[in-house]
């Protein structure tokens, strides 16, 4: 392949758009370009990127019994108010009307096609266990599409989909996406850990989310230093803290704390730990105003108190809402006195402080010998704290630490929660009827592509892993002038690629510099330089993107020495 003839149009400087480093190099390296906000063309680079990616996943999905399909993507609006996601799923949905006024979605998930499918075409036990699979553009009108294609409101997904008897037929197809997911990202040479995940109102262990190491990654997850766990820290579990304070409980009293709105500025003005004090933070929720608690060196976890309340919504209070609903007033809201319809949720270490300190719910004014139970009730009491590091591994009790990651997949046990909804049943071996267990399995196809990137740079452009690379080998002639360089490198492309090594070459009338600029940019794993020496001793000079090691083969046997070099990196 020449290169010349590669739409691929390389930019010298950095667009001001892109925050991210994979977002900056595939504009720069002619990969990508932009239709509107989380919406973009894959140029070939990226096409055959993004083709490399989607193989090694079919090859996986495959061979774990995967079937592919192909299901809509304008979805009737009907199966979703069946299953009730209609009216939650909210503004992330892409929703359209038809000529006739009729609902639609753009796909933004699968759970209700495919359940709506199989339902009608599945009767016994004896046609289960189904594992179906597609890999689609899907559609989140997502509140900020950001970092290109990490966070794209169209973006491309491999979903699958198992439908089996019972619980142990799940665990069964949960295992077999685990695996195939580890062999996914291994084959695509990621540096990634699975980690447990939330698993929303579900709960259990019920899902693992698949992270790619980076710095940029939006998600925090912790890792013990010791045992093998590992997890989101919207997920991580908490053991109870031993009680830190002993001793008599004192009698409440309030205490002139001007314009100490923050936890530290009320432990400096009272001389004690933050630990002694007591966090309070008021939510607005689904189910009315929540105020959760929990020790002032610590922070609320809101995933944890979503699903602790079956919540659908929760975000923090407003100034309106803490002087209307909670009757108290921002920075001095605490847990005494609140009116009746609040419900508290405290954390289980709040339970086991004595004498704290905390908002009196008055303007300047804090309250201190607060304890739980006496002066005020929770509703509900909870491990709700955000993990941080250091803190006791939920396993194994010794400290874990943090570090971002870029989730580019998800498996989830689904249970029953849509085949009841959906009402996709099967006889089983009695002839009773019973609801299909159902896991759901994504990987953001699009997304990887992005992480890879974010994991494999340098200051010169993209380092592809040889797997998923848009070309292997780059094969540039020195002196585009010179018709023995030219003809030589021509040569020896074409020779690459009737071995299956996908290579192209540069053959631009440009100086060597620019060409190996982009080569650099396009991030190709080897590059051959072909110049004076090429032709007078028949040697070729093979460099290593990511490591800059300079080979030198002789014309007479350098593909089996590429072969052999592609295979190590
Ligand atoms: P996130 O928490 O990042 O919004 P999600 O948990 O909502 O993702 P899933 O429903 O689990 O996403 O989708 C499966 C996979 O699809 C994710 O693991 C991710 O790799 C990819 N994905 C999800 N949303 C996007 C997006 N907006 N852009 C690109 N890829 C995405
Ligand atoms: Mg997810």
């Amino acid at each position: 392949m020449k290169f010349s003839q590669i739409y691929a149009p390389t930019l010298r400087e950095t667009p001001a758009e892109a925050e991210v480093v994979s977002h900056q190099l595939m504009l720069r390296a002619g990969m990508i370009r932009k239709a509107a906000g989380g919406i973009y063309t894959y140029l070939p680079l990226a096409w055959r990127v993004l083709k490399k990616i989607e193989h090694i996943v079919r090859e996986e999905m495959d061979a774990q019994g995967g079937q592919e399909l192909l299901m809509p993507i304008v979805q009737p609006a009907e199966m979703w108010q069946e299953s009730g996601r209609w009216a939650v799923y909210g503004d992330e949905m892409f929703r359209l009307t038809d000529r006739h006024d009729r609902n639609f979605c753009l796909g933004p998930t699968h759970e209700e096609m495919i359940t709506t499918l199989v339902r009608s075409d599945v009767r016994s036990y004896r046609q289960l266990p189904i594992l179906l699979y597609q890999i689609q553009n899907k559609y989140r009108d997502e509140i900020r599409p950001r970092f290109g294609l990490m966070r794209g409101r169209e973006f491309i997904m491999k979903d699958l989909y198992s439908f089996d008897k019972d619980e142990d037929g799940l665990n069964i197809s949960y295992k077999k996406m685990y695996d195939a997911y580890t062999n996914v990202f291994s084959r695509c040479k990621l540096k990634f850990r699975p980690v447990e995940a939330d698993s929303g109102a579900i709960g259990g262990s019920g899902s693992h989310e698949f992270m790619v190491l980076a710095e940029s990654g939006e998600a925090e997850i912790v890792y013990c230093t010791s045992c093998d766990y590992a997890a989101n820290v919207e997920k991580a579990e908490l053991l109870p803290l031993d009680e830190i304070s002993t001793g008599e409980k004192l009698p409440l009293t309030q205490v002139h704390t001007p314009n100490c709105k923050s936890i530290a500025d009320v432990a400096k003005l009272l001389h004690i730990d933050k630990q002694q004090t007591i966090k309070s933070i008021a939510f607005e929720t689904d189910q009315g105003p929540v105020l959760a608690l929990v020790r002032g060196d610590h922070e609320v976890n809101e995933i944890k108190v979503l699903n602790k309340l079956n919540l659908i919504n929760i975000t923090m209070a407003s100034e309106k809402s803490i002087i209307d609903d909670y009757q108290s007033v921002p920075g001095f809201i605490g847990p005494c006195g609140l009116p009746k319809k609040i419900k508290i949720i405290a954390d289980v270490n709040v339970m086991k402080m004595i004498n704290a300190a905390a908002g009196a719910n008055i303007a300047d004014y804090h309250l201190q010998n607060v304890n739980p139970g006496r002066d005020f009730a929770a509703d509900i009491i909870a491990d709700i704290r955000l993990i941080q590091e250091n803190d006791p591994c939920p396993h194994c009790a010794m400290p874990v630490k943090k570090a971002r990651g870029i989730e580019v997949g998800q498996v989830f046990k689904l249970f029953t929660k849509y085949s009841s909804a959906l009402k996709a049943t099967y006889l089983d071996e009695n002839g009773k009827e019973k609801p299909m267990v159902m896991g759901c399995y994504g990987i953001g196809v699009s997304r990887t592509m992005a992480a890879a990137i974010e994991q494999n740079y340098d200051e010169h452009g993209i380092i592809w892993p040889v797997p998923i690379a848009p070309y292997q080998v780059v094969v540039i002639p020195v002196n585009s002038k010179d018709t023995n360089q030219v003809q030589l490198a021509e040569l020896v492309c074409r020779q690459l690629n009737l071995h299956g090594i996908d290579s192209v070459w540069d053959d631009r009338n440009e100086r060597a510099g620019v060409k190996f600029k982009d080569a650099d940019l396009i991030g190709y794993p080897l590059k051959i330089t072909i110049g004076p020496k090429s032709i007078s001793e028949q040697t070729v000079e093979v460099k290593e993107r990511k490591t800059g090691q300079i080979h030198f083969f002789s014309t007479s046997d350098y593909l089996e020495n590429i072969i052999e070099l592609l295979q190590k990196l």
